[in-house]
């Protein structure tokens, strides 16, 4: 018996249906005879090798997915969604079966869907375990409306975008764009090292993009990040005299360091509850990876959040 104390997302009554039988299990979701479409959620979040868990899933007695090894197919931590159409109830319960090939089977959670797409009032809605910080540093750039439109389309909202101030260039547009889908703050104007310079310079630094930010119809920023993240008593005494929080990082992509879309997306799996992930505006390897952050978010119950200045961490937008 593995038993969590874990909400299981999609399911109305968890308390059915949290233990699980070693090997096969099923759940028997009480609808209004009708067809339906269920949104499957997967994630391997014990294994960490190919071959060591597979089993069969099947809806409905149909087998859906044969021998899936969750692993193989998104990794450790990673979603794997799986959408069933046209699912047809006569009797009342739709089931949704997991038989364990080897090790068993595992469901992170489903969502049922009516046939005009609404969902079904009997599965409730996936809550947010936690949350966590999605940044994007130095835009805007060229091509920020594409990162802009990927975040909407993959519901991968609100961000943070650190704005590097001499880029805004009095653009409202591009500002406008960006706070559609988060947060603009602060990066200084023209990203030098700040521990370079004297007190008045980072103040002008500093002072310089928040007054550009608001020029092109931002709220005045409350947080900054400063570039290269470095910072001594100088940057601290003239942010604190502009009322910015610093905000650092504890996972880095290192997508400026020419990482990989697999390698950025495998960094997010690390980010937990509160935490911050440091991405940047520009590159396609970082646009890349936008579908699968969310997913895998989603599947491990993690929203992306806006950044608490009290605190300087990931909290309910
Ligand atoms: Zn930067």
């Amino acid at each position: 018996m593995n038993t969590t104390a874990d909400p299981i997302s999609g399911v109305a009554e968890d308390s059915l249906f949290q233990s699980e039988r070693y090997g096969s299990y099923a759940y028997e979701v009480p609808v209004t005879s009708g067809a339906y479409t269920v949104r499957l959620h997967l994630a391997e979040l014990y294994w960490e090798g190919a071959g060591e868990r597979t089993f069969d899933l099947l809806v409905e007695g149909q087998v859906e997915l044969e021998e899936i090894d969750l692993f193989s197919q998104a990794g450790h931590d990673g979603a794997f969604n799986h959408v069933v159409e046209e699912v047809v109830v006569n009797d009342g319960t739709l089931n949704i079966e997991l038989e364990g090939k080897q090790d068993a089977g595992t469901l992170s959670g489903f969502a049922v869907y009516s046939a005009d797409g609404q969902l079904d009032t009997s599965v409730p809605e996936p809550s947010c375990k936690g949350y966590v910080g999605i940044t994007y540093d130095d835009g805007p750039v060229t091509n920020t409306s594409t990162l802009v439109n990927l975040l909407k389309e993959h519901n991968l909202t609100p961000v943070t975008w650190f704005v590097w101030g001499e880029r805004i260039g009095g653009s409202t547009a591009i500002i406008e764009q960006m706070m559609s889908v988060g947060e603009v703050q602060n990066h200084s104007f023209t990203h030098p090292d700040l521990t370079t310079l004297s007190y008045q310079q980072v103040y002008d630094q500093l002072e310089r993009t928040s007054q550009a930010l608001q020029d092109a119809g931002a709220p005045a920023p409350t947080l900054y990040r400063p570039p290269y993240g470095t910072q001594n008593a100088t940057t601290q005494r003239a942010a604190a005299d502009l009322g910015l929080r610093a905000i650092i990082w504890d996972v880095d992509s290192a997508d400026w360091n020419s990482a990989s879309t697999a390698s950025i997306v495998n960094a997010a799996r690390d980010l937990q509850d509160g935490q911050i992930m440091l991405m940047h505006d520009g590159y396609n390897t970082t646009n890349d990876a936008v579908a699968q952050i969310a997913a895998d978010l989603e599947a491990r119950g993690l929203c992306p959040g806006r950044i608490d200045p009290a605190s300087g961490r990931a909290v309910a937008p």
